[in-house]
């Protein structure tokens, strides 16, 4: 396997990685491809259909909202998110869209973009755009948003590893037997294979700094949600918590130690913050996904704080090697099964996160290699069959609490197989294998369509 850490970790926008994030990407690459062609200039119309999970929850999520920012020519890392609301009206309104900030052509919005409730046969998440000049189609490309903001085209179909390289790695692993095998044989950490291996695509130096990135993204998401208040976006109207619950936390002078379960107010809190701050749009790390997005910062805060002792700063070695052994139990399941609730529910989306911090925390915790297996393996296991009803399509209820839920669930997980002698029943291909079937096996009612479980069974106020 030669995906990169920096493949599951990304910065983006709220609320979801394939229905948001994916889609920007996709009508970012179909703009440039035009420029590309030479047909920036010779188009005067597109037509834009959202297919499947896309057309079933693509409102909720955002998508038409990222396909417009897509196409003017924004991507998920540079984009004011405050901004995007204010465009999209303008585009509504003026019935035109700026291709790249370079041609104006007209865009009807509630002709030209199309929602279908058809799945088309290689991922639930698929995106049709058609450019012409009058009648004649000038470009036609079909792309697929297959989880974590991964895209592909339809030439890619049978390749499936658009985000690996070509540059040889040293310890190329496609399963956890292979990559817990390599780590004995040398005698290496998880995090420290991983980093190796990383030395093969940039400097160490860049490494370091895309890792600080990353955590300054997570660390700000956390502060944006602990201080936000009112209501996330949306007809559910659902209030935001995580400030409240801040305010009373930070309101006691000492931990206490009457209640010593305390600490899991802390982790909801981080968890809560970062997803609510997710569902309103703001700037999050998929981790593997955005609707996931909660559970490595607040498992990593929950370890600095905590564990580490650092209550005012952070301990970016440990950070980093959190990073490192998750990303390397995130590219496992990408690899091997799928991060898209679209494709297997939830399970793919909260229980690969919890999978990744469960094991991350558990080797930061000093955990041996098993040990670090076994926790990403609990991590899953009970994690399996969780289905994807967002209520309304939107990345709120129960999104945001599962991600605290997943959060603590994680912290069980480490600290089981730390009292644990690492030796276990299931190993973590085998959970891999089974949630990939049971998500396979799943109805598409419960995979991000919101037409079952609670999105159909809770009276919306
Ligand atoms: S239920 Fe899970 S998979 Fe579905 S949108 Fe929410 S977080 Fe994502």
């Amino acid at each position: 396997m030669k995906s990169s850490v920096f493949d599951i970790f990304k910065i983006g926008i709220g609320p979801s990685s394939s229905h948001t994030v994916g889609p920007l990407i996709i009508a970012n690459k179909f703009a440039f491809l035009l420029e590309e062609k030479k047909l920036l200039n010779k188009i005067n119309k597109l037509q834009i259909t959202l297919y499947g999970s896309l057309a079933a929850t693509g409102l909720g999520h955002s998508s038409d909202k990222a396909i417009l920012i897509g196409l003017s020519g924004k991507n998920p890392q540079n984009i004011d998110t405050k901004s995007i609301d204010k465009e999209v009206e303008k585009i509504k309104k003026d019935k035109k869209i700026n291709l790249l900030d370079k041609v104006f052509i007209p865009f009807n919005y509630n002709k030209d973009l199309i929602l279908k409730m058809e799945f088309l046969p290689y991922h639930p998440n698929a995106v049709t755009i058609i450019a012409y000049n009058e009648n004649e189609e000038l470009l036609k490309k079909t792309y697929y948003s297959i989880g974590g903001g991964f895209v592909i085209d339809e030439t890619q179909i049978n390749i499936k590893k658009t985000n690996e390289t070509q540059i040889s790695i040293p310890y190329e692993f496609n399963s956890a037997t292979e990559l817990i095998s390599l780590c004995k044989e040398n005698n290496l950490k998880i995090s420290q294979l991983v980093m190796e291996n990383e030395k093969a695509l940039r400097s160490e130096e860049e490494i370091n700094n895309k890792l600080k990135q990353i955590w300054e993204v997570m660390q700000q998401c956390i502060e944006d949600g602990c201080k936000a208040e009112g209501l996330m976006p949306g007809r559910l109207k659902v209030p935001r918590r995580a400030h409240k619950l801040y305010e009373k936390l930070n309101a006691k002078k000492n931990f206490s130690m009457i209640d010593p379960l305390e600490v899991m107010d802390w982790i909801d809190l981080y968890a809560l913050a970062v997803n609510e701050e997710n569902a309103s749009g703001g700037r999050v790390v998929t981790a593997p996904t955005n609707g996931a997005a909660g559970i490595v910062p607040s498992v990593i805060t929950y370890m600095n704080h905590f564990i580490n002792k650092n209550l005012s700063s952070y301990d970016m070695k440990s950070i980093n090697e959190f990073l490192l052994t998750a990303g390397a139990i995130g590219m496992l399941y990408q690899k091997n099964a799928s991060i898209s609730g679209a494709d297997v529910g939830c399970q793919g989306e909260v229980g690969v996160a919890c999978s990744m911090a469960a094991g991350a925390l558990a080797q930061c915790m000093g955990g041996t290699l098993d040990q670090v297996e076994n926790a990403a393996e609990i991590g899953m296991e009970h994690n399996l069959g969780l289905t994807c009803d967002p209520i309304g399509g939107y990345v709120q209820i129960p999104c945001i609490e599962r991600n605290a839920m997943a959060a603590m669930k994680a912290v069980n997980a480490a600290r089981m197989a730390i009292n644990g002698d690492g030796k276990h029943f299931v190993s973590l291909d085998s959970v891999i294998k089974t949630m990939f079937i049971t998500g396979k096996d799943m109805m598409n009612k419960y995979k991000e369509t919101s037409l079952g479980g609670l999105a159909v069974n809770t009276i919306e106020c």
